[in-house]
């Protein structure tokens, strides 16, 4: 959400240039338009207690999606960052980190300023994203302590989840960006309910050869899933990783059914 200039600032004749900077740094960071915020938990970014800011819109629209509410890039936000800081502030000691999750945070240009502010108050920050825009998340790469990757496929079927071309090859060149500059990282994939065994195991694989440590296998939500046709899988989680060599993680970690 843009906010106006407040009156005081408009009113400044010759603002000098370090109050100007400060000033366009904080209004960047207040243009982050937020759908959502969790003031603590300890699930979201491993080890660590820490806060969760869910950022508005993201382009794709992933089969099992059950974030609806913060697609629409368009809908204002519905909380202020000023509003978050400001809860941050009292929160030094207190708290651990905070992850920036959504919708897909890297869509919206204030992450950065926002991640800078976060980390001036001494807070680690986290990340949750599918990795749609590899050009942002390479500027963001300083910014970020540990990141929570969604791998969702393989690239050529990446459109038949997110409707989206390419989007497959834009995850997956996050991924390379990703493990080249060596940033803390679980990879997380959600399995759609028709694949086989096979599919799994071979995608499975496919992110172990990338050279992938941390993995998780998430069940689909299929009661909460954007796409109401989308039908439960018959096959039972044991059955359906069966074929998944779980000794090329160092972790590998399994989430829902
Ligand atoms: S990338 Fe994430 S937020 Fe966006 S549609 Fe897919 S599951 Fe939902």
């Amino acid at each position: 959400m843009s906010h106006p200039v407040s009156p005081s600032t408009q009113q400044t004749p010759t603002p000098d240039l370090e109050a100007l900077s400060t000033a366009a740094h904080i209004s960047s960071a207040d243009r982050l338009r937020i759908g959502g915020f969790t003031r603590l938990t300890t699930i979201d970014y491993p080890g660590e207690l820490a806060a969760v800011v869910f950022c508005q819109g993201c382009a794709w629209r992933c089969r099992y999606c059950h974030n609806t509410d913060l697609l629409d890039a368009r809908a204002p936000g519905l909380i202020h960052w000023t509003d978050i800081r400001r809860f941050l502030e009292q929160r030094i000691g207190l708290l651990d980190g905070v992850v920036f999750s959504g919708g897909e945070p890297t869509a919206q240009s204030a992450l950065g300023a926002a991640m800078q502010e976060t980390r001036a108050l001494g807070f680690k920050v986290g990340l949750h994203t599918g990795g749609a825009y590899p050009d942002r998340l390479r500027d963001l790469l300083p910014l970020i302590d540990w990141v929570g990757l969604d791998i969702k496929a393989l690239p050529h079927d990446y459109p038949a989840i997110t409707g989206v071309a390419n989007s497959g090859q834009r995850a997956w060149e996050s991924l390379d960006l990703l493990l080249t500059a060596r940033v803390p990282m679980e990879v997380r994939t959600t399995l759609m309910p028709n694949w086989t065994p096979e599919q799994i195991a071979e995608l499975a694989h496919a992110i172990a050869d990338a050279g992938v440590t941390q993995y998780c296998i998430q069940g689909c939500d299929t009661d909460r899933a954007l796409d109401e046709t989308l039908q439960g899988s018959l096959v039972g989680m044991d059955e359906r990783i069966g074929l998944i060599d779980k000794n090329r993680f160092a972790n590998f970690a399994i989430r829902g059914d």
